[in-house]
């Protein structure tokens, strides 16, 4: 099987490993090609470059853009685009500039619970500060013992509901696919099992996407169960779309799926590395 990895993180967002560190180790667990994509950011493309060309793995430029869609938070994969391109950079840039503002807020808002100090504790995590994240206070919130793991933060905290959410405005669904789209790219959705989406949302989301010129969904996720895979399977099907293949690797001991360590796309579907 030629293995694909298409969606992982380095410390330019909320990874654990630098960006040539996550190219090597996907090259040693013998990833074919691989797409670097940092939660709203381009920085580790150029080292996870160079460490890919050195480990003779292929590479492919990548993003994770956070937007909103009737107010819930969706992640929107951009593959291999001109990374130079100035309004996919400042489109990004504008998403990134409202992060630590957002977290004094978080910060602010664990107070009320009795949390003191999660905005200096998630900044210790925070390699890049404007790339300030949940995953960042979840570390802090695990550290201090609120929470067992990274998984359980996020039933008890920092979603929707519980202590440390709050509403932030990201880019819109067509802003993303607007900036990939003028950058050459191509646009996939990210994990869609993870969305709290009705069935009826969903085909009004992925209709939406479709319209927009989104073109791929991430049907093999490092967040999807079997069932996410069959139903999402389904989907790329009926609605034409190009399939993903990603493990959303943050770090070792922190993700459930290593670099490439995942099941291959079902049959029948059309892989979207065959259209970079
Ligand atoms: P943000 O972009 O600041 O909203 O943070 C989102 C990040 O939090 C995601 O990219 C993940 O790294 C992390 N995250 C969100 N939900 C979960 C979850 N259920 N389990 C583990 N990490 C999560
Ligand atoms: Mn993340
Ligand atoms: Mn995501
Ligand atoms: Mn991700």
């Amino acid at each position: 099987m030629f293995n694909c990895d298409l969606h992982c993180h380095s410390t330019c967002s909320d990874g654990l490993l630098g960006a040539a560190d996550v190219a090597q180790r996907a090259a040693g667990n013998g990833v074919d090609l691989l797409a670097l994509t940092d939660h709203d950011s381009l920085d580790g493309l150029a080292a996870a470059r160079l460490a890919a060309a050195a480990a003779g793995m292929g590479l492919v430029n990548g993003v994770e853009i956070s937007i909103e869609w009737q107010s819930l938070q969706i992640h929107i994969l951009g593959y291999a685009f001109d990374s130079s391109d100035q309004g996919l950079n400042a489109g990004l840039e504008s998403i990134r500039s409202g992060r630590v503002e957002r977290a004094r807020r978080m910060s602010a808002e664990l107070e009320k619970v009795g949390i003191d100090g999660a905005f200096d504790g998630a900044m210790r995590y925070a390699a890049n500060p404007c790339l300030i994240s949940r995953a960042h206070f979840g570390r802090y919130l695990v550290e201090i013992g609120a929470a067992r793991d990274l998984r359980s933060v996020f039933e008890s905290y920092l979603v929707p509901g519980r202590p440390g959410y709050v509403e932030h405005r990201w880019a819109t669904l067509a802003d993303s696919l607007g900036w990939i789209d003028a950058a050459g790219g191509i646009a996939a959705v990210a994990h869609p099992g993870r969305y709290k989406l009705s069935r009826a949302e969903m085909r009004r989301f992925l209709g939406e996407f479709k319209d927009l010129g989104g073109r791929a969904v991430e049907v093999v996720s490092g967040s999807h169960t079997q069932e996410h895979v069959d139903i999402f399977a389904r989907y790329a099907r009926e609605y034409g779309f190009l399939a993903s293949r990603g493990s959303d690797f943050h770090g070792p001991g922190e993700s459930y799926f290593d670099l490439g360590q995942l099941a291959p796309l079902p049959d029948g579907l059309k892989p979207v590395w065959e259209a970079f």
